[in-house]
């Protein structure tokens, strides 16, 4: 009985006021329901005080308010969180809260897995199950908000910032990815100023053009390689969207939005694949005149792979090196290294449909990673 009931967190502000024009309600009743479900994080239609009686016992029958079911808290000895998050069909996926001075940045999964392939992530090796729906994104910032009001009343740990760089590629599910990062900018919900939203994509070109008509938030890029042989190997949908096709999109989307003046490039660094000098004078000149900032990301390690994560040396040579060029160069923290809580490193449990697993484990090329090095120095 209670699946056939519509989940009211699936609902944006326009699918909430269609939702009561149904119901024969007035619209003003779509603001105090998505307030009573985002701002005060209720779940129970018996607390909406301000709601006549009647509407509640209607809502009661045909609605619910469903987040996603904690199977698990961690918190690491630097103040990161990671939830484990049961997903119905005995997934699980994981998503991080990271604690900083003067912000709280909610790192969220938008797909169970990720198809994509890239060869140093987790998430990607995990191979991918399914798309989460618009309640299962929102309700993964819902269920931070509630959880760290409700512990951390005093020191003020609230959301202040997501990004979507959890589990799977956003881009690859548009339309509740979308809907969920409305939700987040609603004044009416979480009220976040689309610079405090990012969508980080591994560069699906044809939805990357196709973003800035339905929403403004800001952009980061999984780059990580400069040029189109290296990154067909790191980031394999490469090969479908090479980096000349890439780039213009992100100039698209620069030109026509408000949010992100740069865009962030990331750039995971992998002893010997990537970060040399020559990587960084090949990125130097690939991004020149391309507003942006560089996001260096030490390669954090999982159990499977065969990369390792480049020496501070070479870190601080690569960053020397574009900063003398003149760009903006941040070498990313590794931020809950006690619990697994760090970018590329949630695997969630899933139960991979691409098969991904079993063709790993039957690939002979077991020097797969360690030819690609040769191949590309
Ligand atoms: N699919 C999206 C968002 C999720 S991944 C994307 O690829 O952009 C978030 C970031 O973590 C990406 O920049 C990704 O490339 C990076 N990442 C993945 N695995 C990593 C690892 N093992 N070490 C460091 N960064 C990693
Ligand atoms: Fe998917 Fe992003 Fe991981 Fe690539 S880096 S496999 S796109 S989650």
């Amino acid at each position: 009985m209670s699946n056939k009931k519509i989940n009211l967190l699936n609902l944006t502000r326009d699918g909430m006021v269609e939702f009561f024009k149904e119901l024969g309600e007035k619209p003003f009743r779509a603001t105090q329901v998505l307030k009573w479900i985002h701002q005060f994080g209720v779940e129970d239609f018996a607390e909406m005080t301000n709601i006549s009686k009647a509407c509640r016992t209607k809502l009661k029958d045909i609605a619910e308010i469903k987040g996603p079911e904690v199977v698990s808290v961690q918190e690491s000895a630097d103040g990161t969180i990671k939830w484990a998050l049961h997903i119905p069909g005995g997934q699980a996926i994981e998503m991080v809260f990271i604690p900083e001075r003067h912000r709280g940045t909610l790192c969220v999964s938008s797909q169970v897995g990720c198809a994509l392939e890239c060869s140093f992530c987790s998430t990607g090796y995990q191979g991918f199950n399914r798309n989460l729906s618009t309640a299962e994104i929102i309700g993964q910032v819902w269920l931070a908000a509630r959880h760290l009001n409700g512990l951390h009343k005093s020191d003020n740990r609230a959301v202040t910032n997501v990004v979507m760089m959890g589990m799977g590629e956003p881009l690859a599910n548009y339309e509740p990815v979308v809907n969920a990062m409305e939700l987040m900018m609603d004044d009416n919900a979480y009220g976040l100023s689309k610079r405090r939203v990012t969508l980080s994509t591994s560069g699906m070109v044809p939805q990357l053009k196709r973003l800035i008509e339905d929403i403004d938030v800001a952009l980061a890029i999984s780059l990580h390689a400069p040029n189109d042989p290296l990154r067909d190997i790191l980031v394999p949908i490469n090969k479908k969207y090479p980096i000349n096709e890439l780039m213009p999109a992100i100039h698209h989307y620069l030109e026509r939005s408000n949010a992100a003046r740069k865009v962030t490039i990331e750039y995971v660094m992998l002893k010997g694949i990537n970060d040399s000098l020559e990587h960084a004078r090949q990125l130097a000149s690939l991004l020149k005149g391309t507003p942006c900032k560089i996001n260096l990301i030490p390669f954090n390690p999982f159990p499977q792979s065969d990369y390792e994560t480049s020496t501070q040396q070479s870190i601080d040579l690569f960053s020397d090196f574009l900063i003398k060029k003149g760009y903006l160069v941040v070498t990313r923290r590794t931020r809950g290294d006690d619990i697994d809580a760090a970018c590329g490193q949630l695997a969630g449990k899933i139960n991979d449909k691409t098969k991904r697993q079993s063709r790993r484990e039957q690939d002979t090329s077991k020097e797969y990673q360690k030819q690609i090095a040769v191949e590309i120095r």
